[in-house]
């Protein structure tokens, strides 16, 4: 029932964005011609065989890449039902992250995992955990003496749950899926002086899709991940620390060389985000930029072998 819902409130969001839209990269599906029908790389939901034959039969990874100005948040429903959030942006967006969680029809959250301290990442968190039956909680070995901090792990405590630290290597997903895997590429190393680069840094594979997750990830834990010799590459990828040029380092974006290159951002914030240089090095590297600062809401969908992405108004 809740997959149903979350469902329809996608169907509904592009039924109502996609004629609005200028952000150009919505309304195209990449992959084949599933029912040979001639819609190749067109509008899915234009195409009358879609409905029917396409979602209602294949089970989807949906991926929601939710506008919280300056700050990160995504929330990934699992094939399986099973659902996982990454941070929860800054404190004034707390409820909005519920609502749009809400919305999807979920009452529980089964990973939750704060990519690192911050409080555009971690503000809304309390709020979340306050409103949803939480399963796992994950963060890495990092802490931080702000109150935004404390104050999430007593709502933590109160709920009676405890954090789950983590670390590059670690497994945080459980199911039975074997075309499904959610790796943890970073932190790899305990000793960093940025606290960005305690972000933990996911990659979600879906069949053929490969989705990335950096939090705040900066250079220097980049280059950590590519010692290890993990697999980096992807068709999306949440970009680093907002698109700063701490991050996205060219080594990095050479390895990863993503169709998509999503940035989570608020318009004219503070740090002049994202930075024009990190913008042409996705570019270069063969992606396309979308911005929730000018897209707002970010929806992936993917059966596993195609994706489409909406976006909920234009840039
Ligand atoms: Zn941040």
């Amino acid at each position: 029932m809740k997959k149903l819902k979350g469902l329809l409130a996608l169907i509904l969001c592009a039924a109502v964005c996609i004629p609005l839209c200028g952000c150009d990269t919505i309304d195209r599906i990449f992959g084949n011609d599933r029912y040979g029908d001639g819609y190749y790389d067109d509008n899915y939901y234009n195409d009358p065989y879609a409905d029917n034959q396409y979602y209602n039969n294949v089970p989807q990874l949906v991926s929601h890449y939710i506008d919280v100005g300056q700050g990160d948040c995504e929330f990934i429903e699992f094939p399986d039902g099973q659902s996982m959030l990454i941070d929860a942006g800054p404190a004034e967006s707390g409820k909005d992250v519920v609502n749009y969680i809400k919305n999807l029809g979920y009452n529980k959250i089964d990973y939750v995992v704060a990519t690192h301290p911050h409080t555009d990442h971690i503000g809304g968190m309390k709020q979340v955990i306050n409103s949803f039956t939480i399963g796992k909680i994950f963060m890495p070995k990092a802490s931080s003496t702000t109150s935004t901090y404390k104050n999430l792990l007593e709502a933590i405590d109160k709920k009676g749950k405890k954090v789950t630290t983590t670390k590059a290597g670690t497994s945080i997903f459980r199911g039975n899926d074997s075309s499904l895997s959610v790796k943890v590429l970073a932190p790899v190393g305990n000793n960093y002086e940025e606290l960005n680069d305690y972000s933990i840094v996911l990659k979600i594979t879906y069949g053929k899709v490969r989705l990335l997750y950096m939090g705040d990830a900066e250079q220097i834990s980049e280059n950590d991940i590519l010692k290890k010799n993990y697999d980096v590459s992807a068709d999306v990828i949440k970009v680093g620390h907002h698109g700063s040029s701490t991050s996205s380092g060219q080594s990095f974006v050479n390895k990863v060389r993503p169709q998509f290159a999503i940035m989570s951002l608020g318009a004219g914030n503070d740090y002049h985000h994202p930075h024009n240089q990190v913008v042409n090095r996705w570019i270069k590297a063969g992606a396309e930029i979308i911005r929730t600062d000018e897209c707002g809401d970010i929806v992936l969908t993917t059966d596993g072998d195609e994706f489409s992405i909406d976006t909920e108004k234009g840039g």
